[in-house]
């Protein structure tokens, strides 16, 4: 058993609200949400960061972009904004250290400073 909480949602070893899956991808609600909508969009496979995951398959990169709108669509309309941010490393506030993209909507959003 991996002790990467990610890979072991992936697993299906710890339960997960899943919004959005594919070969590659699995996206499952934030435990602790920040926004009304709060998604978080993963490879299947573990890469401990976004740069790794383009280093190795940069494709997949733009699959998990790609998804994210697909979700956003679904979650709050194909004509309503959403943010996407990647924590990159402990020092930016990555505390799960397999790659993750938060997606981030709803009215609540606010702009950034
Ligand atoms: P990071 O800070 O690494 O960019 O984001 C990790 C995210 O994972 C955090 O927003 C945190 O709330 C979320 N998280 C941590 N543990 C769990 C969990 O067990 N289940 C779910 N669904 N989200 C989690
Ligand atoms: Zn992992």
């Amino acid at each position: 058993m991996t002790d990467c909480l990610f890979c072991q949602i992936v697993a299906g070893e710890i339960p997960a609200t899943v919004v959005y899956s594919d070969d590659e991808l699995l996206a499952f609600r934030d435990i602790n949400p920040r926004t009304a909508v709060h998604v978080l969009v993963i490879p299947r496979e573990h890469h401990s960061n976004i740069a790794e995951v383009a280093a190795a398959e940069a494709a997949l990169v733009g699959h998990m972009v790609i998804a994210a709108k697909v979700i956003a669509a679904g979650e709050v309309g194909e004509a309503s904004a959403y943010r996407l941010v990647f924590n990159t490393g402990a020092g930016a506030g990555q505390t799960v250290f397999h790659a993750h993209l938060h997606l981030l909507a709803g009215a609540d959003l606010g702009a950034m400073s």
